[in-house]
């Protein structure tokens, strides 16, 4: 395996070189970023060694320089700077689609770089390959073939648990919508929402849509003898429509379905406009007895007035900080201090995406009211939820 390794400091190039030659690698040392270029740019190394700080450019200049060729190798970036600054870098690279397979702290000790290239002898994937064919790209669809598999019930309500942190009941389960077509095959919300978005009357028809089937599905797991509360995820027009709330109380009220069947989603970037119209709808629904829930909490750039000015009753912490909790000590920092802020408010905390016995462990350390995510199960069509309930009630 080659081994490229840029660090304008020379005894650390060739520290690192020599190391990854000790364990059988064709290591190159270079200190100047042309040398380094021509080297990548004429055969492709497996791995490149990275130095963030160089003379006469940086380590993102060069990061962008390996995007530019479809550079597909492991990149190890190393750096005297505090781990947040290398952390950014990460990031940056992994947003350029680059491998980013470890970082190193300077200074690197040759046990910490021998680990680094055993992980990378490791992985496959990490071998140079050309560019993997991209996903083929969904036929771009249009509001009106949304409206016509509403019409043709080719929409799917899936259904995911939420368990709550003490004695892991669950009492509620997110509704997800699904699109299954002939053509496209399953296709997930991501790719839909957003058209439907575009035409007022097609949102509301599809919120309406999940509304009812999210009742039907409620009213199936109560006859069942296992009822669990429905969450729904509503849309920025639905909250701009006054009649909203009137609306939702007689779905529930024309299927005889309880008060508190249908608990509500909104996300903070939907919420904020329009602040007053959104305050009188929410409030509205909130007396009428449908809880609300601040979806993807820390996303958007107005989290905390969403709170101060709208009536939630939870919030549910976003899956990118809490996929991190393990890794990250900011994630975990964020993490708390949103627990605590619920708390504080009153609010019941959700933490989406959890993905390990170890999430678990922590978030219930630190207070978390619900947990949502693969670890549990991820989103079931109605007959396989209304399984794995039994199956977990039996458990648990
Ligand atoms: P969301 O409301 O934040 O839903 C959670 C998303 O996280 C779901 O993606 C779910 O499948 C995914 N997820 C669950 N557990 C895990 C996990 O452990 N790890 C990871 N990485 N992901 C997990 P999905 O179903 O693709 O939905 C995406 C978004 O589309 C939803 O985000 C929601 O904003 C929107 N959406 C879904 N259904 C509807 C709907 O009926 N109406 C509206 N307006 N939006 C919807
Ligand atoms: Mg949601
Ligand atoms: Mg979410």
């Amino acid at each position: 395996m080659r081994l490229v390794v840029l660090d304008d400091d020379e005894s650390i190039a060739q520290f690192m070189a020599n190391v990854a030659s000790g364990r059988g690698w064709d290591a190159h040392a270079v200190t100047h970023e042309d040398e380094f270029q021509a080297l990548v740019r004429a055969a492709p190394p497996e791995a490149i060694v990275l130095d963030l700080q160089l003379g006469a450019s940086d380590g993102i200049e060069q990061l962008r320089f390996l995007h530019s060729l479809g550079y597909r190798g492991a990149i190890v970036l190393m750096s005297g700077f505090d781990g947040r600054v290398l952390a950014a870098a990460e990031a940056i690279g992994n947003s350029l689609g680059l491998t980013i397979v470890a970082v190193i702290e300077k200074p690197a000790r040759a046990a910490r770089v021998r680990d680094v290239l055993a992980a990378i002898e490791q992985i496959p994937a990490a071998t140079v390959s050309p560019a993997a064919s991209a996903p083929r790209a969904p036929r771009s669809v249009s509001p009106n073939d949304i409206a016509a598999a509403i019409d043709g019930g080719r929409m799917e309500l899936h259904l995911q648990p939420i368990v709550s942190a003490a004695g892991h009941a669950v009492t509620r389960a997110e509704a997800l919508i699904r699109w299954r077509d002939p053509e496209m095959g399953l296709v997930s919300p991501e790719q839909f929402i957003l058209v439907a978005e575009q035409d007022a009357g097609v949102i509301d028809r599809l919120t309406m849509w999940v509304a009812e089937t999210g009742v039907a599905q409620y009213l199936r797991l109560a006859a069942l003898g296992s009822a669990v509360q429905v969450c729904i995820n509503i849309s920025g027009h639905n909250l701009r429509s006054l009649d909203f709330p009137e609306r939702m109380a007689a779905v529930l009220a024309r299927m005889s379905a309880p008060p508190g069947a249908i608990g509500l989603e909104v996300t903070e970037s939907t919420a904020m406009h329009d602040l007053d119209t959104t305050a009188a709808v929410l409030t509205s629904l909130r007396l009428k007895g449908f809880p609300i829930a601040l979806d993807d909490f820390g996303t958007g750039h107005s989290s905390l007035t969403a709170l101060r000015r709208l009536p939630f009753s939870a919030i549910k912490i976003d899956k990118s900080f809490v996929g991190e909790l393990e890794t990250s000590n900011d994630s975990l920092m964020i993490v708390r201090s949103v627990i605590r802020l619920a708390h504080d408010m009153g609010l019941a905390s959700v933490a989406e995406g959890v993905g390990t016995a170890g999430a678990v462990r922590r978030l219930t350390e630190l207070g978390i009211d619900g947990l949502q995510g693969f670890y549990f199960s991820g989103p079931l069509p109605f007959e396989g939820f209304a399984t794995w309930l039994r199956q977990w009630r039996s458990r648990v």
